[in-house]
């Protein structure tokens, strides 16, 4: 288990789809088991494999250390979802507009619009097939994910205008003129 090194805007990895994931091996167990201490590190509630420079279909989530949440749920035991090769089945109707961040673009905050449900099927780590039903945070993060293993940032999903206004933003990320509380990549 390790922190490994988030790569930031704009990493080719990042801009790729993933590869599903076809063999579950201790390999994978322990690229999980360090995905999850690296989103815990980081105090992020999500991260996908890419994030990690990793070209795998494979993101964690745990939204239990989010002031929403915790609102809504008092204690109880916090458990990442490991969500391999995940496929969004149904959106719902209803969409509504909440602010996101992202680790790969540190500092930047903004609204995106997204739908208030989804259905995600998706395989755990034991190779079980789970289908899940996600609503409010849940499935705003679960959407986030999945873009990214789809090569995908929220940016892409804000207005024209409001991109041209993070555009210098996105800039001293892109030139690696970024700093963070949690290890960055700094390579190519
Ligand atoms: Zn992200």
């Amino acid at each position: 288990m390790a922190i490994l090194p988030i790569y930031t805007y704009d990493h080719p990895i990042l801009r790729k789809r993933m590869a599903p994931v076809t063999e579950f091996n201790d390999e994978l167990r322990e690229l999980v088991a360090s995905m999850i201490e690296t989103m815990y590190n980081a105090e992020g509630i999500g991260l996908a494999a890419n994030q990690v420079g990793r070209d795998m279909a494979l993101t964690v989530i745990d939204i239990s250390g989010s002031k929403e949440e915790d609102e809504e749920k008092k204690g109880g035991e916090s458990k990442p979802l490991v969500l391999i090769n995940p496929v969004i089945e149904a959106y719902s109707d209803e969409e509504e507009s909440s602010e996101e961040g992202c680790l790969s673009l540190p500092d930047l905050r903004a609204d995106v619009t997204r739908s208030i449900g989804v259905q995600v099927r998706f395989t755990d780590p034991d190779m079980k097939e789970i289908t899940m039903e996600a609503e409010g945070l849940l499935a705003r993060v679960v959407q986030h994910e999945i873009d990214h293993l789809h090569g995908r940032y929220f940016v892409e999903r804000l207005s024209s205008i409001r991109r041209t206004m993070l555009r210098r933003q996105l800039m001293d990320i892109k030139r690696g003129d970024v700093e963070a509380d949690y290890p960055l990549y700094r390579g190519e």
